[in-house]
């Protein structure tokens, strides 16, 4: 049985292993996610020169929530171990440049990585698992060329061809729950508190500040669900797919917030439960309720 812990295979951030890429090679500008501006490839000014950040304990209260929302899947650590054979910016200033424009190909790299390990774990897809591991492999593969072969990478299109793959995942694993399909829906600010979500298609939806409180999302496709602000205390997300760190990390939740056992509960939340006793039998969705302030982009980086 092929290995499907993702830290095992390098999928969760070692920080200690990279040269602060995220720190450097990404813009930001100022806002309620960032207290500065940055540009790309400029070196933020918190960096310390052995590549910790000199505030990572105080993120959120000097003004950086952004920083710790931000995963690289383990990015990072591989192009700075492996493309660029542990050899840093700073020893080696001619090959920055390049390094920083690898970064985020391999992000997308090694997301899609996490995402066909997690279909691999999945029993209703078993009739696909052959092609999941093709693509895996063939990802995996990708992320070992060498730094000019990945900077030219039409990631978009291997993103495509691996989408396509989730896609069939996702039917599997919510076939038979008839869940709502909510693909890219604007539920921006929804009273979805106590909503039963089971096996929703919640691909790409616009959740921010959304009130999902006590809410039951199990077997509901979150990828690219955009979860800043949502409050999911004592909601319910065992069985969900595609849902990431970097999601649950933007969202608010409580001590009864049910995760999928991969994903780890956000140091920031609080250890008591502050929302509603889940209902035994949900209440339908209210859909739509107007989009809060303050709801700038999408968070970039940790
Ligand atoms: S974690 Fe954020 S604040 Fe800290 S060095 Fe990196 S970019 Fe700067």
């Amino acid at each position: 049985m092929p290995a499907t812990d993702p830290r095992e295979l390098g999928l969760v951030a070692d920080c200690g292993s990279c040269f602060g890429l995220c720190c450097v090679a990404l813009p930001f500008a100022a806002s309620a996610d960032f207290a500065a501006d940055k540009a790309a490839g400029d070196p933020c000014h918190n960096l310390r020169d052995d590549f910790r950040c000199s505030i990572h304990e105080q993120l959120r209260q000097r003004g950086y929530p952004g920083c710790t929302v931000f995963d690289c899947f383990g990015a990072g650590q591989k192009v700075s171990q492996v493309t660029f054979e542990g050899r840093s910016w700073r020893e080696a200033p001619a090959t920055a440049r390049q390094m920083y424009a690898v970064f985020p190909v391999m992000r997308q790299l090694h997301e899609l990585l996490w995402y066909l390990t997690e279909a691999l774990t999945l029993e209703p897809a078993r009739p696909i698992r052959a092609e999941l591991r093709q693509a895996l492999d063939e990802t995996e593969r990708l992320t070992r060329e060498p730094a000019g072969v990945l900077e030219k990478l039409d990631v978009a299109a291997h993103r495509g061809e691996v989408n396509g793959l989730l896609l069939r995942t996702s039917e599997l694993v919510r076939a038979g729950h008839r869940g709502k399909d909510r693909r890219g829906a604007d539920l921006i600010g929804a009273r979805l508190r106590g909503a039963d979500l089971r096996g929703a298609n919640l691909r790409g939806a616009y959740l921010i500040g959304a009130d999902l409180r006590g809410a039951d999302l199990r077997q509901a496709d979150l990828i690219g669900a955009d979860l800043r602000g949502a409050d999911l205390a004592g909601a319910d997300l065992t069985g969900s797919v595609f849902l990431t760190q970097a999601q649950v990390n933007a969202a608010k939740g409580d001590a009864a917030t049910r995760l999928p056992h991969a994903l780890a509960r956000p140091a920031h939340w609080p250890s008591t439960h502050t929302g509603p006793t889940p209902s035994p039998r949900p209440k339908r969705e209210q859909g739509h309720h107007g989009r809060p302030r303050g709801t700038g982009r999408r968070p970039r980086r940790r």
